[in-house]
């Protein structure tokens, strides 16, 4: 932490150093988000009028992140941070950064959601389930907000923002009703993921997640075991996985309970695609 905070307290200097360099307009129509499919939203409601920068790179774990500082400079120069609010790189890492960064308002995506419980331990060591992005419901309030704080900063551009807002909101609703009609006509409402990012679209639609990784950690024999019984009793096959993460034991638990591994990537910087090629997976793949 401590060598964080120099290298991002020497770059504040070389910041304000180039300041006749770097135009305020430009660092004004920047923001900050952790994850790709945030970048989504934020281009959905505001096109390219504000430049994205993403802190989470594509493939990364966002469970064991450092910050390059290139990643800081990046963050430095932006006006807005929208968290997603209880990742493990925003908690441990992000979060003492903004207390320093005094320019950066940070929006925080999960403030007044109600949160579910997640798994304690390595991951997400904060008790609260990170996932929201993944339900269609509460995607919807993060592109609101989105609006309404871009609104307020950009006052000319609020008419556009919102109709580009209620634009994204047809279609979220239309993935929602999709959503409604697959995830109800299944007879097997449980599915095994390795990392559990399906808390809350599971919760939505009355689904249940199995998650293969323990406690944030990889899975114990025991575990491991009593997921394979799990499954068997109740004739579960599907296995996602996330490419982030490690697929040796999600391999070896579809190789014992006969069943297919399915890669899905919740980190989808195309967040409408994502959705729907999950529904199609349930609509087609699942009993
Ligand atoms: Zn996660």
């Amino acid at each position: 932490m401590t060598m964080i905070r120099l290298i991002a307290a020497s770059l504040f200097c070389a910041c304000f150093a180039c300041h006749s360099c770097r135009p305020a307009g430009e660092r004004e129509r920047s923001v900050s988000v952790s994850i790709l499919p945030q970048r989504y939203f934020v281009e959905r409601v505001a096109g390219d009028f504000v430049k994205v920068n993403v802190m989470i790179p594509p493939g990364a774990n966002p469970a064991a992140c450092d910050l390059t500082p290139g990643q800081l400079k990046n963050l430095y120069n932006s006006s807005i941070y929208f968290a997603v609010g209880y990742l493990p790189f925003e908690v441990t890492h992000l979060y003492p950064l903004l207390e320093e960064m005094k320019g950066i308002v940070l929006v925080n995506h999960s403030e007044g959601e109600a949160l579910l419980e997640g798994e304690a331990g390595g991951g997400h060591d904060h008790l609260v389930d990170p996932h929201i992005w993944m339900s269609p419901a509460r995607a919807k309030r993060m592109a609101a907000t989105v609006a309404r704080v871009l609104g307020e900063r950009f006052p000319a551009r609020k008419e556009l923002f919102a109709r580009n807002l209620e634009q994204l909101n047809v279609e979220i609703d239309s993935i929602d009703g999709v959503a409604r009609r697959v995830t109800s006509g299944k007879k097997n409402k449980l599915f095994l993921i390795y990392h559990p990012a399906l808390t809350y679209f599971a919760a939505d639609y009355g689904m249940r997640q199995v998650a293969i990784e323990h406690e944030g950690k990889e899975p114990s024999p025991v575990h491991l075991k009593a997921i394979v019984d799990t499954c068997r009793s109740r004739g579960i096959k599907t296995v996602f996985i996330q490419n982030q993460f490690d697929e040796q034991n999600a391999r070896a638990v579809a190789g014992e309970i006969g069943g297919r591994v399915i890669a899905i990537d919740p980190l989808n910087p195309d967040w409408k695609g994502e959705m729907r090629s999950l529904l199609s997976i349930i609509e087609h793949q699942m009993e």
